[in-house]
């Protein structure tokens, strides 16, 4: 998973652009970066570490220019290194483009291989240099058409945002995976892959990128492209993006993140109602579930656990130890509150259940009498090729374990999943068109189960 920001038209475009990336850390935090056009050609500065580390006034200040991209990582393929951070820029007969890439390719590794058969140099182990060489093979057709056959040989999750010279392209994959919304800024445009950028930055929401979309942006507004149209896909959401993923005070897919988690939350109480002393999410991803389940019961809502909110979050953290040590660090139960307490704890997901396995212990530990566990949505079974970075369905507990097993190792006294049918009810009208294959199985389009993140590195 990553994040995106583009700006068009506005003095100070990287210093937008920056602000942006700010609203959408929780995208990526391995790496930030941002591409300007100068007037005459790319100039570019990225890091590893959050935005507010990778940059600083005087780097900005020397990212003159207009129109820029901006991105922050979260690798899904590709090892955690400066070299994959994004925009990912190149010089190319004159022009000079930077691509920044929120999604996976299901079939980089194969287009690659081929285009290293033709000769080829890469120079990172990025699925979304893929992208970029195969519209420059292209591009003697101009740049729309480029794009435009590029998108047909790509399968999987991908919004773009591309800077090529002074002009501005957005384009997203036909299944719609990933959000990618476009707004109007200070007389020029901006695009955020999700609207709280927007919302920091000033900027006024127009509509969403259309998947399948071509959107370039001069200096006559932006012009739309539809190389679908005669061949559109089935929409395929990530539903993953209301359960966790997005801000709750975003608008992704046209819905605000926040109502739909709430909705998880009624449909839990619906499915599982259950009585205790009070409800209590495990901040902040369960919060508003949370939330929902006790209006819904009408039981009280406390904050039995204090989060520490200067730690990243666990689940992206690249390595196994590191993640046991983020758990401790992240979560403290106010014990004196707990204590003697029959408590409903409630959390968005389970995917390996030992960073659940230690919450619990600790709230156990604090002296809760029961606990009842509550995910707001279905049991994870199957890892996810579009972006978000599941482990192999080896790791994800479900996958191998019923939920009674996974309630005896996590030591509760209840264990309760949303079913399918809730989790679908509380994205309404989206309901038919979002991608629920991380709990089905059921792939929107072919996946190979041998892919692994690291499949490009040598
Ligand atoms: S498999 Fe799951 S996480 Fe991946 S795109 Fe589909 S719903 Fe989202």
């Amino acid at each position: 998973m990553c994040g995106l920001v583009g700006i068009y038209g506005v003095p100070e475009a990287a210093k937008y652009t920056y602000f942006g990336l700010f609203a959408l850390q929780h995208r990526g935090q391995e790496g930030a970066g941002i591409a300007v056009f100068n007037g005459k050609r790319i100039v570019e500065y990225k890091n590893l570490g959050l935005v507010s580390e990778a940059f600083n006034e005087k780097i900005l200040q020397e990212l003159a220019g207009d129109i820029a991209v901006g991105h922050v990582r979260y690798s899904t393929t590709g090892a955690s290194v400066l070299q994959n951070v994004q925009p990912f820029c190149v010089k190319y007969s004159k022009k000079t483009l930077a691509l920044a890439h929120n999604g996976n390719l299901v079939n980089a590794y194969a287009l690659r291989c081929e285009l290293e058969e033709e000769g080829h140099i890469f120079q990172t182990t990025l699925d979304s240099e893929v992208i970029i060489h195969l519209i420059v093979k292209y591009l003697k057709e101009g740049l729309v058409y480029a794009i435009a056959k590029t998108m047909k040989r790509i399968k999987g999750a991908y919004s773009v945002l591309l800077l090529c010279d002074d002009l501005l392209v957005a384009f997203r994959d036909p299944w719609g995976f990933r959000p990618l919304a476009l707004g109007i800024l200070n007389g020029g445009y901006a695009l955020a892959s999700e609207t709280c950028a927007f919302d920091l930055l000033g900027a006024e929401y127009l509509r969403d990128v259309a998947p399948g979309e071509i959107l370039v942006i001069d200096s006559n507004g932006p012009k739309s492209f539809l190389p679908f149209e005669e061949d559109p896909q089935p929409l395929s959401h990530c539903i993953f993006e209301f359960v966790y993923f997005a801000r709750p005070d975003s608008f992704v897919f046209q819905k605000n993140v926040y109502l739909v988690r709430k909705n998880l939350g009624y449909n839990l109480f619906k499915e599982c109602p259950l009585s205790a002393d009070f409800v209590m999410p495990l901040p902040d991803s369960g919060t508003y579930a949370a939330l929902g389940y006790s209006q819904a019961s009408g039981l009280p809502l406390e904050f039995g656990v204090i989060r520490n909110h200067y730690i990243g979050r666990t689940f992206i953290q690249p390595s196994e130890k590191l993640r046991d040590l983020s758990v401790k660090m992240k979560l403290n139960p106010v014990k004196e509150f707990i204590r003697g307490k029959e408590v409903i704890v409630v959390d968005d997901s389970l995917v390996r259940g030992t960073t659940s396995k230690n919450r619990i212990r600790s709230i156990r530990l604090a002296g809760a009498k029961k606990i009842h566990f509550l995910i707001s949505c279905p049991p994870l079974r199957y890892p996810c090729f579009f972006g978000i970075d599941f482990p192999q369905a080896r790791e994800l507990i479900a996958s191998k374990h019923s939920v009674e097993e996974i309630r005896k190792f996590l030591d509760i006294d209840t264990l309760y999943y949303l079913s399918l049918e809730g989790l679908l009810d509380s994205v309404g009208e989206l309901r038919d068109k979002v991608c629920l294959a991380c709990f089905t199985g059921n792939y929107p389009l072919e996946v190979d189960f041998s892919f692994r993140k690291d499949i490009t590195e040598i």
